[in-house]
């Protein structure tokens, strides 16, 4: 779940990293209000789930009261990165005296931990590492111990900071370590971390992301600093989602599930080893509307394939089935190609004039495949590729169907 700025500096202060003194706004009088508060120069920032917010005109400043609540009224309700602008963030003007960048994440190429820091701060990273990758300096950590006093200060003079800033920094790379850990974070960012005029380090931004499935310990804790699910993380399941979810559970032994619902006419079963979202974005590519998204994997029994196949031909407004997938080492093709048969006789469908593209692979595909010209289905095999498969499952509800496009059984 990826974090407002204003909810990442809650984490960041809840672990005493020094922030600066602001307060979240819905309206211009708020946003005044703050600014009398702050009783400074203030900077005003969108809170929008997006970074880059500077270049793109969400963060402003302002000198006094009066121009913040003019400045606010100017951004709230405007777009900016796709996104409605709802809440400002008003704090402090810091007098910067240099900008860092600190963050601690996973690394895949080492599948481990690691901190990075950089005195190129402010900017985006990713420009960093590529023009000037020396800038960039990296602490790996071991899974089992935290980060480690000796980390921090190799860090921090890695930066090359002297002094009381670089004692600040330490203290702060091992607080933000702290955040990162404790709250299942994949990333916690800072950038920039402000180097102030007096010498302090404090977190002028903040971008933390916390992993999903680790959202059932944090959530009490993250609901104390008064962070919550996403209405988009905790979408509630449409009635057909909640049934495919109801066929999914009622049998342990394999996936046949993972059902998201659109409004297309294609029905989908599809998976394998990746397979089912490259399907799914190759039925896109081709202008194909799916009706849902369904993955099949790990074996499922033909009840699982029967009854969510049941389930997607008796949507309104699907036209058409494609039951598409990798090659399977792991799963009967003959399962899939039995439950998908069983369904259509089960609703009185016949199979043989009903529109179904069925391009699978695997084990026991001389079974499936026998099965299928029983039913007069025809079907793709593996040497038809995802592509021309889902070309091949567009153009057959779209009532093209092209002889060439299956294969004579
Ligand atoms: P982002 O563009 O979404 O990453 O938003 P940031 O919060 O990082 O702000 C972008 C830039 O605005 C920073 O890199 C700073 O240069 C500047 N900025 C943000 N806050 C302050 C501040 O308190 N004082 C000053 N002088 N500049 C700031
Ligand atoms: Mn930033």
């Amino acid at each position: 779940m990826r974090l407002y700025e204003y909810e990442s500096k809650r984490i960041l202060q809840s672990v005493g990293v020094p922030l600066p003194r602001g307060r979240l706004v819905a309206s211009p009088e708020e946003a005044r209000q703050a600014a009398q508060e702050i009783g400074s120069p203030v900077v005003l920032k969108v809170q929008i789930l997006a970074t880059g917010r500077g270049k793109a005109g969400g963060v402003r400043f302002a000198d006094t009261p009066e121009q913040a609540e003019q400045v606010a009224r100017q951004m709230l309700g405007t777009q900016i990165k796709g996104y409605t602008v709802r809440q400002l963030l008003v704090e402090e003007k810091l007098p910067i005296a240099q900008e860092l960048y600190v963050a601690a994440t996973y690394e895949e190429r080492t599948k481990g931990r690691l901190m990075m820091a950089s005195d190129a701060g402010g900017v985006d990273v990713n420009e960093v590492a590529e023009k000037d990758p020396g800038r960039i300096k990296r602490v790996h950590m071991g899974a089992w111990i935290g980060m480690q006093p000796f980390q921090a200060k190799e860090l921090a003079f890695g930066l090359g900071l002297s002094g009381k800033v670089n004692s600040a920094a330490q203290s702060l790379f091992l607080k933000l370590w702290d955040a990162f850990v404790s709250f299942d974070a994949t990333l916690a960012e800072i950038n920039p971390a402000v180097v102030t005029a007096d010498g302090r380090v404090v977190a002028a931004d903040a971008h933390v992301e916390i992993e999903d499935d680790a959202l059932f310990r944090q959530r009490e804790r993250l609901g104390k600093l008064g962070i919550f699910d996403r209405d988009d993380n905790t979408k509630p399941p449409t009635p057909f989602e909640q049934e495919a979810l109801a066929i999914d559970k009622a049998d342990y032994r394999g996936v046949a599930g993972r059902v998201v619902e659109f409004p297309g006419n294609l029905g989908l079963l599809i998976g394998a080893g990746g397979g089912s979202l490259t399907l799914f974005d190759a039925v896109l590519r081709n202008g194909g509307k799916p009706a849902n998204y369904c993955e099949v994997g790990g074996n499922p029994p033909v009840s699982k394939i029967y009854r969510l196949t049941k389930l997607i031909l008796q949507k309104p407004g699907v036209k058409g089935l494609a039951v598409m997938t990798n090659v399977f080492s792991n799963s009967r093709v003959d399962f899939l190609a039995r439950g998908v048969i069983k369904a259509m006789l089960d609703l009185g469908i016949d199979p043989s004039t009903y529109p179904i593209t069925f391009r699978s692979a695997g084990a026991f595909e001389e079974d499936a495949y026998a099965i299928l010209r029983k039913y007069g289905v025809r079907y793709l095999g593996r040497e038809v590729t995802f592509e021309d498969a889902a070309r091949a499952a567009v153009r057959m509800v779209e009532g093209l169907t092209d002889s060439q496009d299956r294969q004579d059984p």
